[in-house]
């Protein structure tokens, strides 16, 4: 730390993102990217696009929130495009909490959580999830403050029924409910049908998941116009910008062929429960993920050993420090051959503990 930087920022601690090792040489399974990548129209379309990056990017996303207005049945007002939904999380702070106002979430979920609230200066609470790491939704009951529920949750990858986030916004009628739909793609319900219904819920997808694309930064919020009218003025005064042009070519692109993504999140769910039976068989226990990834752990080997062999053979799986899931590792779902070679060397490293 330079003598010069900030007072108030001295004791932050910065989010710190799964390795992004510059060689090609790991199976990378750390950090839940698509195995799969874009098609080739969305390198085309950004290479198109190329030519006029002379241009500032078109700061509404017209043509990208009309097309995602029809396919999600809302309306373009009801719509914010984001540099990653990091983003408009990071704007749902900023909008909608305040000393008064703590942010309030589970104490295992998204790590960016508390890191958006020290960067802002807020208040916030961390509600235990339950032994068996799910949430009990009357923890959520009559809060007073902005909530945020990953659903799907990261990294235990379960999730909550739609009319359990309802019950959970409907007993906060004072309050923002803000639902983090990272992984919604994978097997999970979405809460975007009941943003007309309730005024007070916010919801934010991305296209780093399930759309193959974590390298462009491209997310959104969805909700009540007046909430997006919020965001946007937050938006309008850090950076009005916030999508660059080649995303939003990229992402235009992406959802003209969406049937493309939904084949592949279907590949990567498959995927997802035959790896689940092998690691089972192998002796694991894990949650019930509705992802692209599982939450795992072996009594036989710690979380922490279990990665770090892996990471010697190759493989890159997270793990986190955190005492109540240091146990457990979080395994992105690759190609099925990733998998494999997963699964082969796993056995490898149990056979050699016995
Ligand atoms: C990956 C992830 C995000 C954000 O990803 P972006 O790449 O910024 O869109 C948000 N929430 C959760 C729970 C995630 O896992």
């Amino acid at each position: 730390m330079s003598r010069f930087f900030s007072e108030k920022y001295k004791n932050l601690v910065a989010y710190v993102p799964g390795e992004q090792p510059r060689d090609q040489k790991y199976i990378k399974l750390n950090t839940n990217e698509n195995p799969y990548p874009p098609l080739p129209e969305v390198a085309e379309a950004v290479r198109a696009e190329s030519e006029k990056l002379y241009l500032y990017s078109d700061t509404e996303c017209v043509e990208l929130r009309k097309i995602l207005a029809e396919r999600l049945n809302v309306s373009a007002e009801e719509l914010l495009m984001t540099n990653g939904s990091d983003e408009i999380l990071n704007f749902a702070f900023m909008a909608f909490c305040d000393s008064k106002t703590p942010a309030v979430f589970a104490d295992v979920t998204y790590g960016f959580y508390p890191v958006f609230a020290d960067i802002n200066m807020l208040p916030y609470e961390e509600i235990p999830l339950k032994e068996d790491l799910t949430i009990d939704i009357t923890d959520y009951f009559g809060k007073n403050g902005t909530i945020f529920i990953a659903n799907p949750n990261a990294p235990t990858a379960i999730a909550l029924g739609r009319d359990e986030i309802e019950e959970i916004v409907k007993r906060n009628p004072g309050n923002i409910v803000v639902v983090d739909e990272a992984y919604v793609d994978f097997g999970a319900e979405s809460c975007v049908p009941l943003i007309r219904k309730y005024d007070n819920l916010l919801v934010t997808q991305t296209f780093s998941k399930s759309r193959s694309m974590a390298g462009a930064r491209l997310g959104m919020g969805i909700g009540n116009p007046e909430l997006i009218r919020d965001l946007n003025t937050v938006k309008y005064s850090l950076n009005p910008y916030n999508v660059n042009r080649l995303t939003h070519a990229a992402g235009v692109a992406c959802l003209k062929k969406d049937e493309y993504n939904i084949r592949n999140c279907g590949i990567i769910m498959e995927t997802r429960d035959r790896t689940a039976k092998a690691l089972r068989d192998l002796g694991f226990e894990m949650t019930e993920s509705r992802t692209n990834f599982l939450f795992a752990r072996h009594p036989a080997v710690s979380g922490e050993e279990l990665y770090l062999e892996l990471k010697k053979r190759g493989i890159l799986i997270r793990h986190f420090s955190k005492e109540r899931i240091r146990d457990y590792n979080r395994i992105t779902i690759g190609t099925p051959e990733q998998m494999d070679a997963l699964i082969a060397n796993i056995k490898d490293i149990l056979e050699e503990k016995k």
